[in-house]
């Protein structure tokens, strides 16, 4: 059925964002317990002393991952960190883990048995119990839907919405280098594609591929943080990408932002590949998505604390709202910053 046939309006219109919106729009909260309904990283609800924390991902085969280059026993893994991000982006400390699949009939035990140890390995390195999730038959490719839970204190539980005029934003680690390593593996797809007899040389890559098909999360930088009481007014993980994602964080707190160019920390690696795709390395740094690192806005007054922190770079400041998001260029030109759009490709 297309949108010509029924006349509907087509999602691209509305984005991923925009689509969001309209549904919860649809759904008041009528439970005391729903601190947090939809619109932040997880679900919060009240469960007395602290907060318990839910989150939901669906992965799909052709479209959040490419059999053909990753694993699956790196799927199994990337998908648990994809889980467990969004627990870690409101300040808490991810416990559970659920997996749903759906497998087609080109899928054997062996494989099903592959995408678990990958998933148990991350469930093991982030202390995490896999506590349930369902099998079904499937006429397309691999679903994967993933559930996480989780808890949070409540003085430290952190929203996207809490950012205020003036404050920092940061984010963690270096971003970029889990697109260009996608770029690299779609390239030796392709090389492979056209000539079987060429066996892909991921030779000197290995940082790049690694980030994008087996990503860690830095949850010593959350520790260090609350080790030196730097309070963080919101945050967000990096996932869609840091445009994206800090337009998401600005939108929720009623602000814009400007972050400034040379401060973005480009991933050194990303640097040197993105030369090689003629790309300049803001780009995927900008809009790469899946490095998840953390993005979060703290009072300016923190400035001299986040300095100790070597994982954190500082890339703007928050704005009164309606003085729209920019990224200021080395040269002091201001561009608007632009969200992803809703794409029917990988
Ligand atoms: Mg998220």
């Amino acid at each position: 059925m297309s949108s010509a046939e029924n006349n509907g309006t087509p999602i691209s219109e509305l984005g991923k964002y925009g689509l969001i919106d309209q549904i919860s729009q649809k759904f008041a909260t009528k439970n005391k317990s729903t601190v947090i309904g939809i619109g932040d990283d997880a679900a919060v609800i009240d469960t007395g002393d602290r907060y318990t924390l839910v989150s939901t991902d669906l992965l799909l085969e052709g479209i959040h991952f490419n059999l053909v280059y990753s694993p699956l026993r790196h799927l199994g893994y990337k998908c648990i960190i994809r889980a467990i991000s969004d627990i870690y982006a409101m300040n808490g400390v991810p416990e559970q883990v659920l997996i749903g699949l759906g497998i087609s009939s080109r899928f054997t035990v062996e494989h099903i048995d592959e995408i678990f140890e990958g998933a148990g390995l991350a469930c093991s390195k982030y202390g995490l119990d896999l506590a349930g999730g369902d099998t079904s038959p499937s006429l397309t490719g691999l679903t994967i839907s993933l559930t996480s839970t989780g808890y949070a204190l409540k003085a430290k539980l952190t929203r996207r919405s809490g950012a205020k005029p003036n404050d920092l934003i940061c984010v963690t680690g270096s971003l970029g280098a889990a697109y260009l390593g996608l770029q690299v593996l779609e390239r030796e797809k392709r090389i492979f594609e056209e000539d079987r007899n060429i066996q892909p040389d991921l030779a000197g890559y290995d940082y790049v591929v690694e980030r994008q098909i087996k990503p860690e999360i830095n949850v010593k930088v959350l520790t260090e943080l609350a080790e030196k009481t730097i309070p963080l007014t919101s945050m967000i993980d990096i996932t869609d990408g840091l445009a994206s994602d800090l337009m998401q964080l600005c939108k929720s707190s009623g602000t814009g932002c400007r972050i400034f160019s040379r401060q973005i920390p480009v991933d050194i690696e990303a640097e040197r590949v993105a030369a090689e795709f003629n790309l300049d390395p803001l780009v995927p740094a900008l809009n790469g998505g899946d490095d998840f690192e953390l993005l979060f806005t703290t009072p300016l007054d923190a400035y001299e604390k986040l300095k100790e922190i070597p994982t954190v770079s500082v890339i703007g400041h928050i704005t009164e709202k309606g003085s729209g998001n920019y990224l200021v260029g080395a040269d002091g030109t201001e561009v608007e910053l632009t969200a992803q759009g809703w794409k029917h490709s990988g």
